[in-house]
């Protein structure tokens, strides 16, 4: 502040993550945008939650406090699905847990009210994203109201926050209300009179019914209209997130971050050393499996980066001395659904473009991306393109001329081993995760083999498979363990057990025992001992 000759800044922002100047970290994204705009933007990472000070330490800001637990919800940072309490925190710099409180938003919310009481509070993330409005609570095995309310915010940001943000913080200038910002919950007196009315908070809380009910209309609505919920006398209204184009995004990701973490750090922070020579191509997610936050966070809409804008950030990384000239990955949610288009027009009212089945409107775009691939590995300096965040496989399969895509991939992009999700084998869990296989897995697996082999290359598929989830029982684990044994040719250690994440599809389904949209009962293993035996079905040799 002093080289710059600021005394005061407009907006500080707080992080429970370390501070890494890399677009793939929120906090490091939000700062860039508001710098751009001509705001003065300080970060306090880490902050030290008992110590009101902390918070302090930059000064009053002109406008407001942006807070965060970080890129992670930070109950997932601190416990597994077990409920034990994790050692490691790969955000910050050593990779040892203990920077970060429990409910990170609530605690840092609550020590700037201490000191700062009337300077507002604008919360965003993952974690206040995904607990927005009444949620099942998996580490209190409770319901919890709106975080808006238990943080006491003036306004919460959901989804990628980038045009909210600057909204919010062109109208704290103006000094102007908050309220119907796109992609904002907040408290209101005066919901507007169109917007469409939720059951209440308090029904919710008190009956699985309402909100089963609650769930199915938000769940359906929330992409397209203003809803609204009536909760303690006052209500939470709840903008759907602004439409976001491809220029957008270009002018975003071609911020100056300097990709590097804060200097002061002596360690190295583990979750960046993962994805430093990794580049975003795209967001959102056209899926929509139910125990995955990301299309309530980011949409369903893909939008995706221009060729050029990723590969002037290939360049960038190239300028670097320390570049190795390995790329180790440039994708998304799921590496090859960039590109991917809706050729509707119209409102479009389905939860998925794959579930139940594909929709006709879905444009893919495999040969696109691929593409961007070669021509990314054919800039100067770069050795190799790999795609580290996995595909979606059978969507690559199901495109025209699909073997010829995967054979390409195989033979210039995949670094040894390559990732991919089916999560399980039983149709019926299959159908409580909507994740139907819009193509055979074996298909695949031997495809995929056949295109090693074409290109000379000893390469291994690495599946990642899910316990516990709703609808999975005992033998359906067993049933799994079989054949993934049969396809795949041996047993897997990649087994995630499922965590209920706060307002996802699957959290409802484990909460009440129901699917909310098709109302069908669904068998939940609650049981924690009964849970780790499930998990245990693939370890135990
Ligand atoms: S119309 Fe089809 S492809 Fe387009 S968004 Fe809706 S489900 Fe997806």
């Amino acid at each position: 502040m002093c080289e710059r000759g600021w005394d005061e800044l407009d907006v500080i922002l707080i992080t429970g993550d370390a501070y890494v100047d890399h677009p793939s970290f929120g906090v490091a994204m939000m700062g860039r945008v508001l710098e751009k705009a001509g705001y003065r933007v300080g970060v306090i990472a880490m902050p030290n939650w008992r110590d009101p000070e902390s918070v302090s330490v930059l000064g009053r800001p002109r406008l407001f406090f942006g807070i965060t637990s970080g890129n992670v919800d930070s109950m997932v940072m601190r416990f597994t699905a077990f409920k034990k309490v994790r050692n490691d925190d790969p955000y910050v710099p050593g990779g040892k847990a203990g920077h970060r409180p429990e409910r990170a938003v609530i605690q840092y919310s609550n020590l700037v009210k201490k000191v700062h009481k009337d300077v507002p509070i604008v919360i965003g993330g993952i974690e206040a994203s995904m607990r927005r409005m009444v949620h099942y609570d998996f580490w209190n095995n409770r319901l919890r109201r709106s975080i808006v309310e238990d943080s006491r915010a003036d306004v919460l940001i959901h989804g990628m926050g980038e045009m909210p943000i600057l909204e919010v913080a062109g109208r704290l200038s103006r000094k102007q209300s908050l309220e119907g910002i796109p992609g904002t919950v907040m408290a209101t007196r005066n919901p507007p009179g169109d917007a469409f009315q939720l059951p209440s908070e308090e029904n919710c809380m008190s009956s699985q019914g309402e909100l089963l009910d609650f769930y199915r209309e938000f769940y359906r609505r929330q992409h397209r209209q203003v809803l609204v919920q009536s909760s303690g006398g006052r209500y939470l209204l709840h903008t759907p997130s602004p439409a976001i184009d491809s220029l957008s995004l270009d002018s975003f990701y071609d911020l100056p971050f300097t990709r590097r973490s804060h200097p002061s750090y002596t360690e190295e922070v583990p979750a960046f050393a993962m994805i430093r020579n990794s580049i975003v191509s795209h967001r959102g997610c056209v899926s929509g499996c139910s125990f995955c936050s990301l299309g309530l966070h980011q949409g369903k809409g893909v939008v995706s980066r221009s060729e050029n804008s990723i590969l002037k950030e290939v360049e960038k990384l190239c300028a670097d001395p320390r570049f190795s000239g390995h790329i180790t990955d440039i994708g998304g949610p799921s590496a090859n659904m960039y590109g991917i288009s809706c050729g509707s027009s119209g409102e479009c009212v389905r939860e998925s473009c794959l579930h139940p089945d594909p929709c006709a409107n879905l444009q893919l775009s495999g040969k696109r991306w691929l593409d961007l691939l070669d021509a990314a590995a054919r800039i100067a300096r770069v050795k190799h393109v790999t795609v580290g965040s996995g595909i979606r496989f059978d969507l690559l399969m199901k495109e025209d001329g699909g073997r010829q895509l995967l054979e390409r991939l195989v033979k210039n992009h995949v670094s040894g081993q390559l990732k991919i999700a089916p999560e399980h084998t039983s149709p019926e869990v299959l159908a409580c995760m909507r994740k139907k296989p819009i193509s055979s897995t074996e298909h695949f697996v031997k495809a995929f083999f056949d295109a090693a082999a074409k290109a000379g290359k000893k390469y291994y598929l690495v599946p990642y498979l899910m316990s516990c989830h709703p609808g999975s029982e005992m033998r359906y684990m067993r049933e799994m363990k079989g054949e993934v044994k049969r396809i795949f040719g041996f047993i897997p250690q990649q087994v995630q057990a499922f965590i209920p994440l706060p307002m996802t599809l699957s959290s409802i389904q484990y909460y009440t025992g129901s699917d909310p949209i098709t109302g069908e009962k669904v068998f939940v293993e609650r049981d924690m001992k009964k849970r780790v035996m499930q998990h245990g079905v693939f370890f135990d040799r």
